[in-house]
């Protein structure tokens, strides 16, 4: 009988009202674990608890916070291994890019260890003689944290993390597919050294607990992360209570390849922009844009090396591509290979479901080409292992296309070319932008976030975490 995983709510983990069965998408025989589900009740609860916990939390003091984030950093790293495996089973991440999370994961703790330590203000002269002037920042206060099914140990992180780390207490929704990876979290974080109420964990479905989240009068702010059709539900439910809110949302990234650029570093970080993580990541790329006079060579060589990748359980040595993570999900992609092809598009390779040893939602990764900007499959996330060419005449037309999108997370540009890499980086519309790299993979340290419909609100990581996660006063001294 596979374990049950109850919620952290004020110090104690309590049964909820059901519980749901984990199931991992490589192998639908494998329940990872049962694990509750929060009613609107506990819920209140765990609000409740963490506006108690808020006073002391807050004037705890910085090295408190920094000794607790550094003891949850170094548990993470130390078992990495078996969190990106936990991570691999129920995502469906290969291995290798689940210990990846995983350690991205204990880095976040280390850095926001170090980074509460330097939370600095400002003294200024008064524009009025004898008076001094302080602005400092405070926390904010009670963080609903909500986040999606893709990264299920890294954003909790860069959201736990700094919000802790700036003296604010935590309700955590995870998304309901992987509670796994939040309830190990949270495990390693109630032990940590933190009062009870500080950090609660409400594992539940959004259609259940989000709206008594999100519009609970004793949460002072919302950060999110997941689709635009709900962060923009999340975002007017703030704006109508006056809350604090940060949504990064999705992302229809391009990655622009230049008739100049190396093939082989073309195709390949296309190949990782497209199809790595089961091209189930916000700064995946669905959209590679190429110009007229690689175009042939190009399409000839990303079939090539298509052909070669490996689609199987991600916890197998040497698969390339793991599962998609849930039925819905894999309808979804295979739905958008349709309406691309009814569109007018020419499916070259893959899109086919596969079969392996054990039933799961295996899917060969599908190129797509004649396609426009026009059409769905171009302007809406698919979130799959689904890529569709958009073939232009050159820069000028290849920027264009780039910025023809209503999202604006991530760019890419693959060229030799100087003056065209360094006027993409320029006129790009993206939040973050790629030089002969692909549009996915960011560092931990700087910030992350998009444009247009990709994000609302300040951006997450780094030191522009403090943005969303305090509050400034300015205080003024007669001398
Ligand atoms: P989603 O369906 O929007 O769900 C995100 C979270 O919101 C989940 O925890 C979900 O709970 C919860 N939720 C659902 N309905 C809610 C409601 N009415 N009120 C409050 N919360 C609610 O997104 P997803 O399918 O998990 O994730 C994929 C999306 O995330 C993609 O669009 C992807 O691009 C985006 N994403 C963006 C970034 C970024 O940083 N820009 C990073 C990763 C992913 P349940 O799971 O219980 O439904």
């Amino acid at each position: 009988m596979p374990q049950q995983h109850n919620n952290l709510i004020g110090g104690e983990w309590l049964a909820g009202s059901d519980y749901t069965p984990n199931i991992n998408p490589s192998n639908l025989a494998d329940v990872v674990g049962h694990y509750t589900q929060a009613s609107a009740v506990q819920l209140d609860a765990a609000v409740h608890a963490a506006r108690a916990a808020f006073p002391s939390w807050s004037a705890s003091g910085i090295q408190a916070r920094s000794d607790a984030l550094d003891k949850i950093g170094t548990e993470i790293l130390a078992r990495r291994e078996e969190l990106g495996m936990l991570l691999a089973r129920e995502e469906g991440k290969t291995k290798p890019e689940g210990i990846g999370e995983a350690t991205r994961a204990g880095n976040i703790f280390k850095f926001f260890a170090g980074e509460c330590l330097r939370l600095a203000g400002e003294i200024l002269p008064s524009v009025r003689p004898g008076i001094g002037v302080e602005v400092t920042r405070e926390p904010l206060g009670v963080i609903g944290l909500i986040t999606p099914w893709n990264f299920p140990i890294a954003i909790p992180s860069w959201k736990i993390a700094p919000a802790l780390a700036y003296g604010n207490c935590v309700v955590f929704k995870p998304a309901d597919l992987v509670p796994g990876c939040a309830w190990a979290l949270a495990d390693i974080i109630s032990r940590s050294g933190i009062s009870a109420g500080v950090f609660n964990l409400v594992m539940g479905r959004g259609s259940v607990i989000g709206d008594p989240l999100v519009n609970h009068d004793g949460i002072d702010g919302i950060s999110f992360t997941g689709s635009q059709l709900v962060g923009g539900r999340i975002a007017q439910q703030c704006a109508a209570r006056l809350k604090k809110v940060q949504l990064e949302m999705g992302g229809k990234n391009p990655q622009v390849v230049l008739d100049d650029a190396d093939l082989g570093q073309a195709v390949e970080l296309s190949v990782q922009s497209a199809f790595f993580s089961t091209g189930q990541r916000c700064t995946a790329s669905s959209r590679l844009i190429v110009t007229d006079g690689i175009y042939p060579r190009f399409v000839e060589a990303i079939k090539t090396r298509m052909a070669s990748l490996k689609v199987g359980d991600a916890l197998q040595a040497g698969i390339d591509i793991g599962p998609v993570s849930s039925q819905s999900q894999l309808d979804q992609d295979m739905e958008y290979i349709a309406i691309g092809t009814a569109e007018g598009a020419t499916l070259v390779a893959g899109g086919e479901r596969l079969k392996r040893d054990t039933e799961g939602y295996f899917m060969a990764p599908a190129l797509l080409i004649d396609t426009i900007a026009q059409m769905r499959i171009n302007r809406e996330e698919i979130f799959g292992p689904v890529a569709n060419i958009i073939r232009v005449k050159g820069y000028e037309e290849a920027l264009a296309e780039a910025n023809n999108t209503p999202f604006g997370l991530s760019a890419g540009i693959a060229t030799t070319s100087l003056k065209h890499a360094t006027h993409f980086k320029r006129q790009s519309q993206a939040g973050m932008v790629m030089v002969n790299l692909p549009t996915a993979g960011v560092d931990y340290h700087v910030p992350f976030g998009g444009r247009k419909g990709s994000s609302y609100g300040p951006r997450e990581q780094g030191r522009y975490a403090q943005e969303f996660f305090t509050t400034v006063k300015t205080a003024y001294t007669l001398a």
